[in-house]
């Protein structure tokens, strides 16, 4: 008798090849034990814990009584993609307008359109890490080659320009990363970014991939620099930003990029074959928030700057932890390896996926392994919660590794 399909499961193997995200495996588990009524506080996922803001919700009501009901132009719509062309203008000192712009189902979309439009099978991507989880799989989708260069918690988790410029080969043809960083919160300065922008204009066949989505959240005094914005690489500097973290909209599915215009077109042509224009209500509520005002943004970016304060003061009282300070996002980073090795008697904790999943299920705190993120001493502990969420969350923590011996 032959097997059946479900026994089978003849998955395609760039199914089988790709790891779950680690970041939303995590929260699908946090979910599933309080849904069984555990106490979870889930510092996972890595998502604004306010609402969007009201006159972006009014937009987008008015967008359904004004009838934009039907499929959106698949690079967007002509307004959203001038006030992105005027976001980048005003805020970045980046020069495009609308027709380099293509407006995706959120930044990871957006992402994973570039790598796919820019990606032969066996060219090389190098990413910075600590990285988000999604960019090596981004690239093993497209059959590329990722060089992972690890930025050392030393140097505030940043990669150098040596080691940059060390990794590059004939077959590289994009280096990616985000500042503000995710996991490790760490922003590039300007003179950092100048630099990397240097190595980058030494080798002619490079582009770069730089994510901007936790722009907003940026505790520095310098700010946030664009690399995209350094004249003699403009045209190869592919930008990506969104809505989601800087104006609460995880949910509403809005990223963007800002590209030369071949890379723009080639977007599109891939989004008008797998996707079509994103959602058209959403559309109209993105323009509401690129155009209006920022106070809301700003208040939010000062809760996160308090939270950060308030969690890493907690975590460097913790035996062991090493803890870097933030500068931008919403996310605290500390090496947790220290602890690999050790046992609470029924546990033994040999790496960061141990540990992650033994606190979710001894402590019920839900955090994210290292591993994920190319930095298996690590754990993300997201700080986007309410201030009593993340003392409780910390005390668990706390107390929980006192068990280990
Ligand atoms: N880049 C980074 C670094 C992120 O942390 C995230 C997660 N939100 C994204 C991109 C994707 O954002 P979006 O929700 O807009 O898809
Ligand atoms: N970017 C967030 C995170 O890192 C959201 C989850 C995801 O899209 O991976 O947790």
């Amino acid at each position: 008798m032959s097997a059946t399909l479900e026994a089978i499961q003849p998955l395609a193997d760039r199914i089988n090849a790709l790891e779950e995200s680690s970041t939303l495996a995590m929260t699908k588990k946090a979910r599933e034990l309080a849904a069984q009524g555990h106490a979870v506080i889930s510092l996972s996922v890595g998502e604004p814990d306010f609402k969007t803001p009201a006159h972006i919700c009014d937009a987008a009501k008015k967008a359904i009584d004004d009838g934009f009901h039907g499929y959106s132009p698949v690079a967007g719509y002509p307004d959203l993609r001038k006030a992105i062309a005027d976001k980048l203008k005003r805020d970045n000192n980046i020069n495009w307008k609308p027709e380099n712009i293509v407006v995706s189902t959120g930044a990871k979309h957006s992402l994973a359109n570039v790598i796919s439009t820019l990606v032969n099978p066996g060219e090389e991507v190098i990413i910075f890490a600590p990285y988000w989880v999604s960019y090596s799989e981004m690239v093993k989708l497209a059959e590329g080659h990722t060089i992972v260069l690890e930025g050392a918690f030393d140097n505030d988790f940043k990669v150098t320009p040596e080691q940059f410029e060390a990794a590059i080969t004939d077959r590289t043809k994009v280096v990616m990363f985000a500042s503000p960083n995710n996991p490790t919160g760490s922003v590039y300065t300007e003179a950092e970014l100048r630099a990397i922008g240097e190595v980058v204009a030494r080798h002619e066949n490079l582009y770069v991939l730089a994510d901007e989505i936790y722009e907003y959240i940026n505790f520095t005094d310098e700010g946030h620099f664009s690399i995209g914005s350094i004249p003699g690489i403009h045209d190869r500097v592919i930008t990506v930003n969104g809505v989601a973290k800087g104006y609460a909209m995880t949910g509403w599915r809005v990223g963007y990029i800002g590209a030369a215009k071949w890379i723009a077109d080639g977007v599109e042509k891939l989004q008008g074959q797998v996707t079509s224009g994103t959602n058209s209500i959403a559309q109209k509520a993105t323009v509401a928030a690129l155009n209006g005002p920022m106070e809301p943004t700003l208040a939010m970016t000062e809760a996160y700057k308090r939270r950060r304060d308030l969690v890493v003061g907690l975590l460097k009282d913790i035996p062991g932890f090493k803890v870097n300070t933030p500068t931008g996002a919403f996310y605290a980073f500390p090496d947790i390896s220290a602890y690999y090795g050790t046992s609470d008697g029924t546990t033994t904790i040999n790496d960061s996926d141990d540990f992650s999943t033994w606190l979710l299920e001894t402590a019920y705190v839900a955090t994210v392994a290292g591993s994920g993120f190319g930095a298996p001493n690590c754990l993300r502990i997201s700080t986007a919660a309410s201030d009593e969420n993340l003392v409780e969350a910390v005390g668990r923590i706390k107390k929980a590794v006192a068990t280990l011996k």
